[in-house]
Parts: C-alpha cells; sequence; structure tokens
C-alpha cells in the first residue's frame, strides 16, 4: 500500500506526541499547555508564519510550498485538528493514560493534533507543492464552538483559506480504512429545554391541580410523532428526551417539570420543521391541560456537509493511500455533531472519516486512539497537499 516511506516512519516519534498529549488532556477552550506544544513544534519545524491565540486557544501554521509567493496570490488550503479533550474518567490503563481523573482524550483529538504535526513536518521539510498550507489547530470542539470561534476571529480571509479538509477516527472501521460522503456525514446536534409549569397539591386530590408529569409523560411520547408522522420518511430525524426532571417524594403532585434532550438533523429543513413541531406540540399540550409551558431550543453546529467537488478530491487521494477497496464513498451518515460543520458553511471542503479498528466507542472511557493509524493520516494530508496544490 502506498502510504508514504516518511510517513512511516515518522509514526514512532508522532507516537510519542501523541501520548504526551493522551497523559495531558485539557478541556475545551483551556487546552493552553497542548497549543503552546503545537506552536513549538511547527517551530522546531521551521513553518513560515505560527499565528497563536485565533478564536481564544487556537493556533495556525502556514507552509509555503516551493512555487509560493509571499503575497498569497496562490491557492491556500486548510488541513484542520481538534485539541481539545472530553469531561471523563480513563479507565483504559494504559502506561499513556490521562494522569488527571475527569479529563481524558475519548474523541482521539490527541490522534488527530498529532497526525497534523506530523504532515506539519514533513511538509515543511519537502515543499513539494506550489501554494500554501494553513494548518489549524482548533480547540473546543465538543461542545464549544472552537471552528466558529476561530473563524469569527477572522482566520478564513487572514490567511486566504479557499479549501478547508477535516479528519475524524472512527472505531469500527479498521485501520486503513478511509469512509465519506457527499452531502451531510454528520448531523446538526440541537439541544432543549422545556419547562411545564403547572399547579401542585396533594397526589389524592389530582382534580385539584395541575399535573405536570402527566404532561410531561404525554410529551415524551407526542415529540416522537415529528419523527414518525412530520418529517419526510426518508430524512433522518432523531428526538430524544434526555432528562425529566420532576418532584419530591409520594403523596406531593408538583409545581413543574423539567425536560430535556436532543435534536438530531442531516437538513437544515428537516431541522427547521423539527423545531418548529416542537414548539407547536409543547404548547398545545401545555394549553389543552391548562398549564404553562416554555421551551429552550438552542441550536449547535449545522448539519457537517461535504461539498461534492471537495469530497472527489478526498476520495481519490485516499484510494491513493490505501486502495479502492478499503475507501468507502458512501458511508451512512453520523448522527453526532462536528463542529468542522461551521468550516464547511465558510469554505468549500470535505471531512472524512480514517479507520481506528476494533476499540471502545467515541467518548466510552475504555476508548483509546491507535497510533497504527497515524502513517494512514500523515498520508492522507500530505498527498492532499501535494496533488491539490500541483499546478
Ligand atoms: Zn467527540
Ligand atoms: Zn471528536
Amino acid at each position: 500500500m502506498p502510504i508514504l516511506n516518511r510517513a512511516a516512519e515518522l509514526q514512532a516519534e508522532v507516537s510519542d506526541w501523541r501520548r504526551h498529549l493522551h497523559e495531558n488532556p485539557e478541556i475545551l477552550y483551556d487546552v493552553d499547555d497542548t497549543a503552546a506544544f503545537v506552536a513549538e513544534k511547527l517551530r522546531e519545524f521551521g513553518v513560515d508564519e505560527i499565528a497563536t491565540g485565533i478564536g481564544r486557544t487556537g493556533v495556525v501554521g502556514i507552509i509555503r510550498g516551493k512555487g509560493a509567493t509571499d503575497d498569497r496570490a496562490t491557492r491556500t488550503i486548510g488541513l484542520r485538528a481538534d485539541m481539545d479533550a472530553l469531561p471523563l474518567t480513563e479507565i483504559t490503563g494504559k502506561p499513556w493514560a490521562s494522569k488527571t481523573p475527569g479529563k481524558m482524550h475519548a474523541c482521539g483529538h490527541d490522534g488527530h493534533t498529532s497526525m497534523l504535526l506530523g504532515a506539519a513536518k514533513y511538509l515543511a521539510e519537502t515543499r513539494n507543492f506550489n501554494g500554501t498550507v494553513a494548518l489549524i489547530f482548533q480547540p473546543a470542539e465538543e461542545g464549544g464552538a472552537g471552528a466558529l470561534a476561530m473563524i469569527d476571529d477572522g482566520m478564513m480571509d487572514r490567511f486566504g483559506i479557499d479549501e478547508v479538509y477535516g479528519m475524524h477516527n472512527m472505531p469500527g472501521i479498521p485501520v486503513g480504512q478511509f469512509a465519506i460522503r457527499k452531502g451531510g456525514i454528520m448531523a446538526a446536534p440541537d439541544r432543549f429545554t422545556i419547562t411545564i409549569k403547572g399547579r401542585g397539591g396533594h397526589a389524592a386530590q389530582p382534580h385539584r391541580t395541575i399535573d405536570p408529569i402527566f404532561i410531561g409523560a404525554q410529551l415524551v411520547g407526542s415529540l416522537q410523532a415529528i419523527a414518525a408522522r412530520n418529517a419526510d420518511p426518508v430524512q433522518s430525524v432523531v428526538i430524544s428526551v434526555t432528562k425529566f426532571d420532576a418532584g419530591t417524594t409520594h403523596n406531593i403532585i408538583p409545581e413543574k417539570a423539567t425536560l430535556l434532550g436532543t435534536v438530531r438533523t442531516l437538513s437544515e429543513d428537516t431541522r427547521d420543521l423539527a423545531e418548529n413541531r416542537i414548539r407547536q406540540i409543547v404548547e398545545g399540550l401545555a394549553a389543552a391541560h391548562g398549564a404553562e409551558a416554555s421551551i429552550d431550543y438552542y441550536r449547535q453546529c449545522p448539519v457537517t456537509s461535504n461539498h461534492d467537488a471537495e469530497t472527489d478530491h478526498a476520495i481519490r487521494i485516499a484510494t491513493d493511500v490505501v486502495g479502492a477497496a478499503s475507501v468507502d464513498a458512501n458511508v451512512d451518515p453520523s448522527m453526532a455533531g462536528e463542529d468542522f460543520a461551521f468550516m464547511l458553511k465558510s469554505r468549500p471542503g470535505a471531512f472524512i472519516f480514517i479507520g481506528n479498528g476494533a476499540t471502545a466507542g467515541l467518548h466510552n472511557p475504555a476508548y483509546d486512539f491507535d497510533d497504527e493509524v497515524i502513517p494512514f493520516g500523515i498520508s492522507y494530508w500530505v498527498k492532499l497537499v501535494e496533488q491539490r496544490l500541483t499546478d
């Protein structure tokens, strides 16, 4: 398989970086040590520019190819890795396990950051391309909209980024394989908090109360009508009520109930439909029982939607690295969210899954990134740059 020889040579060194980051996880925007580690490595490699503090703690490194000029007349492609970990206590027992209880790299962002650093080292050595690479290391992917923070900080214009590419490891896909699809590959993950205010009283006298538990229980069922009866059956929508808070003891009907949950969709139309119907059902059901209801609906990131032409490039590059039989070009979308979605709204690009083998799932305390993935990831990044930035 045409993994680049140099990428294979780099594996041991990049694994060391990966394990160092794994031992020292940081959360959301508080990735100061990780960002400092990244900037230090980029300095060692001799990249042309290093910008820190983009989107609070993001880092961008710039490498110009042999044919590039300083005035950025040539094309620039952005390669993005995320740096943050999760609030979780690791149970792998590995020698490089997290040293901090309650913090863990359970999504493999340690692997993403290290692979992009490996590619940076290679590209800074060889510069076998005509154009510019922007290496994007972002904070706060896990629910903090770090990608948006970097965009709002002017990253795309400041570095003249024309296209953006992202990569995520995926347990369940064998090491040495890639998977991607055109259009929506990851969902828009929205969340809601519904408060139903009734009238409390004695549990033996329900007729003197407005029972928010009774209304809330119906609501849990009724919301499923959106998936079953409102959304186009060929469009995906997941609505899950994940928390139901009400009451204190056996003989009291409480004043209020609070329901929390999430909505996952793969198109903006279905997303709008789901939000509107949730509002109508909540208000309608509460009104039918004489209760008051309020809903706090929060849209996190958009659908991660791959652009057609850039997805074709990604498929071609992945095929070049591992062969056509090891690239699934029409993988089922994931209903998890990914804030690279903001970058794909801002610039054309593509987000690809790279196999992480038979490990525990993402966000599981037994998960670990597989260091055997490293040469595949580096080869993909390097070939993407060299092939997208040829004359
Ligand atoms: Zn994650
Ligand atoms: Zn992730």
